[in-house]
């Protein structure tokens, strides 16, 4: 029997790879060949030599030259060792120190030849060693994220020899035509590269054509995965498309483009027999709800319940009202709303009826999603600020039909980042547009010595009939501190007000109907100024409010003080946001100075992201960005959309002609494929 050998062998056929070493490598997930070979260094050292005069201080080097004094070992302290000698390299003398190797002394000798890597301190001439450089040690050397078990130079070495026996098996996986196109190397030359590049310009090329590989790769499942679930048992919503025109047209004003257009892809979505998983995304303010209503309304001509979920309280009420004005003129339209404060006899009819379908909306908080809540025929389901929902929380609601169509909402914009890595599997319709007649929101970012100024500007403000914001900030996630703030602010104001501007506060701590109460009579403006804690955050509508002044504004995230801006500027006056905030680091002065300079959602929000920084990003879970090893999807945000790109442009040919020609592809797709194959 001839042995056959392949890239899926098991890293123990390597020689020095014995049971406890598999294990070490095991637990730092390599498993077999092909996982070793794609164990990527994390930064190359350059160990081309260099001469002292030419190195940067604190520069990381490689010497080459001779060593000119005898090696003396000195020990202190407990374990501590230091080996010194001299070194002249091409008539420069410099002291190099090896630290805690005190076997050095023992390799080394007065007038041999030597390389050594280290940092340079051009200061006092010397060099804080780090390793002694073989004659034949290759000018660059990967360095391997490395763990106690297992050494990098252990890594270094297996690689090497894996490479040695199993080159011959590496693959292509990216199709031919793309490799051409973007310039990128075959795989055996950017593993090699990977591993053992001769000059950086290699090393660049070779993680080039990692990343984008890695990205491809990434968007051929997603796609796959994705057109699998569109093939999903959905049901076609057969609404009456009359009737919704007719709806459309009683609406108190006219729809902007963009909802048009997102309200017929939705529709024409919700009527396809397959099932929708669609991520509405419109900035704070574009008019999302009246979409949903639509939506919702097509579904209830069609014999379908919606249900619509919200993150608190206070915006499930707000949905309530609005939907039930939206309907006022539809006596068939019933919406019931359920929340956490929905008193047990009401709670018990409610289900009742939901349970015969004579309820057609049902607007709710968390509440929607517990188990004795059962619906007659749910069709679709939609999920408002949806982030601030669990993925958990998501699919509970979604088995709760019989896999009703979900329409998500979110007035958080997701960078294009994320829109094609965490939210990749969701089709996406975009409302680009404001209502007419809505003016910029003005964003100023001031000291906190200007409160002063800013509360003169409210007041002019309030002078004229409009009303204002003061939000306060979260103190070091401790809600009593929260509040305490908050409310000496609000007395600072009311005092300073009193007694023909009143002032409300609203924080966390309150109850529920003590919040509605405040936030019906700001709405009623008998509070001209509401001083808040974040809890307004989300989709409160007072068109009336002008002005928007957050507190230590440097201690919110872009987003959430992008979504507390967008509590402005709903009506057709002139708003402004006042951002007080002295940031130290300039860190966070570009993010104050990024709100000024922009009031578009999406830019600001992939800004977050490249100002954060990808390591950031990636320790967030909640971001759900997938963790690619080579490829920074921030970074090389502009590969990562030409990846997918591909991605679909491949999918959609009928022919699977570039996927089906190339074995190892389709085996690295088998369990994708799978997937999409057995719906067919
Ligand atoms: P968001 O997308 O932030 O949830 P809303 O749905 O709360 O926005 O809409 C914001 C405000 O704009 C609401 O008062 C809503 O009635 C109003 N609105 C929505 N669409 C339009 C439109 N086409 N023209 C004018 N006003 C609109
Ligand atoms: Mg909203």
């Amino acid at each position: 029997m001839t042995e056959t050998k392949s890239l899926s062998d098991s890293i123990a056929v390597l020689s020095g790879v014995g049971p406890k070493r598999e294990k070490a490598l095991n637990n730092l997930g390599i498993f077999t060949i092909y996982d070793l070979l794609e164990y990527f260094p994390f930064r190359y050292d350059d160990l081309a030599a260099k001469i002292p005069s030419q190195t940067a201080d604190g520069e990381r080097v490689t010497f080459k030259g001779v060593v000119s004094s005898d090696p003396v070992l000195v020990r202190f302290g407990f374990k501590k060792a230091r080996v010194t000698f001299n070194m002249l390299i091409e008539h420069e003398n410099i002291k190099v120190a090896f630290f805690n190797q005190p076997w050095i002394q023992t390799q080394i000798e007065q007038g041999q030849e030597v390389g050594i890597n280290g940092t340079y301190d051009a200061n006092r001439q010397s060099l804080a060693a780090v390793k002694l450089i073989k004659a034949d040690e290759d000018a660059l050397a990967g360095i391997y994220p490395a763990s106690k078990e297992v050494h990098a130079k252990t890594i270094h070495d297996l690689i090497e020899q894996a490479f040695g026996g199993y080159h011959q098996y590496i693959e292509n996986l990216l199709p031919a035509n793309l490799q051409e196109k973007y310039k990128l190397t075959d795989r055996l030359t950017m593993l090699h590269d990977m591993h053992f590049p001769e000059t950086l310009e290699d090393a660049k090329a070779a993680r080039r054509t990692a990343a984008f590989e890695e990205f491809f790769l990434f968007q051929m499942n997603l796609q796959l995965v994705k057109m699998a679930d569109t093939k999903n048992h959905g049901r076609a919503i057969e609404f009456d498309n009359h009737a919704v025109q007719a709806f459309i047209s009683t609406l108190p004003f006219e729809l902007t483009n963009a909802q048009k257009k997102v309200v017929n892809e939705i529709a024409f979505d919700i009527k396809r027999p397959i099932h929708m998983n669609r991520l509405l995304q419109g900035d704070v303010g574009s008019g999302k709800t009246v979409v949903a209503a639509i939506i919702a309304y097509a579904a209830h001509t069609a014999g379908m319940q919606t249900a619509i979920m919200a993150p608190t309280e206070i915006l499930a009420q707000q949905h309530a009202k609005g939907f039930g004005k939206f309907f006022e003129a539809f006596p068939d339209v019933r919406v019931e709303l359920i929340t956490g404060s929905t008193k047990v006899k009401a709670r018990r009819q409610i289900l009742d009826d939901l349970m015969n379908g004579e309820i057609d909306m049902i607007i709710g908080t968390h509440a929607l999603i517990q188990d004795d809540i059962e619906f007659h025929n749910l069709g679709l389901a939609v999920i408002d600020e949806q982030h601030r929902f669990g993925v958990k929380q998501r699919a509970t609601l979604r088995e709760k039909g019989m896999n009703p169509d979900i329409l998500a909402m979110t007035a958080t914009p997701i960078p294009r980042t994320l829109a094609i890595t965490a939210y990749g599997e969701m089709d996406v319709s975009i409302i680009d547009e404001l209502p007419a007649g809505r003016k910029q929101i003005q964003t100023r970012w001031l000291k906190t010595d200007a409160f002063d100024q800013a509360v003169s500007f409210m007041k002019s403000q309030i002078d004229e009939g409009a009303q204002a914001y003061v939000v306060t900030p979260l103190i070091e996630e401790s809600e009593a501190l929260d509040v305490q703030n908050a409310t000496a602010i609000y007395e600072d104001l009311a005092l300073h007000f009193q007694p023909d501007i009143k002032v409300g506060l609203l924080h966390g701590r309150m109850k529920n109907d003590e919040k509605a109460d405040v936030m019906a009579k700001f709405k009623a403006n008998e509070f001209q100024v509401l001083v808040s804690t974040t809890v307004i955050e989300v989709g409160v509508d007072v068109p009336n409010a002008t002005v928007m002044m957050i507190l230590d504004a440097d201690r919110f995230g872009l987003a959430q003080l992008h979504q507390l801006r967008g509590r402005v500027g709903r009506g057709d006056k002139q708003s402004y946001t006042l951002l007080l905030a002295d940031p130290k680091t300039q860190y966070g002065k570009d993010r104050m100075d990024i709100m000024t300079k922009t009031n578009n959602g999406f830019v600001l929000a992939q800004k977050d992201l490249e100002l954060r920084g990808q390591g950031d990003i990636l320790g967030n879970k909640q971001s759900g960005m997938p963790d690619f090893r080579v490829g920074d999807p921030v970074a090389d945000l502009k590969m990562l959309e030409i990846a997918q790109q591909e991605a679909i442009y491949i999918i959609s040919d009928p022919d699977w002609e570039s996927v089906q020609s190339n074995a190892a592809l389709v085996q690295y797709l088998s369990n994708s494929l799978a997937k999409y194959r057995n719906l067919d």
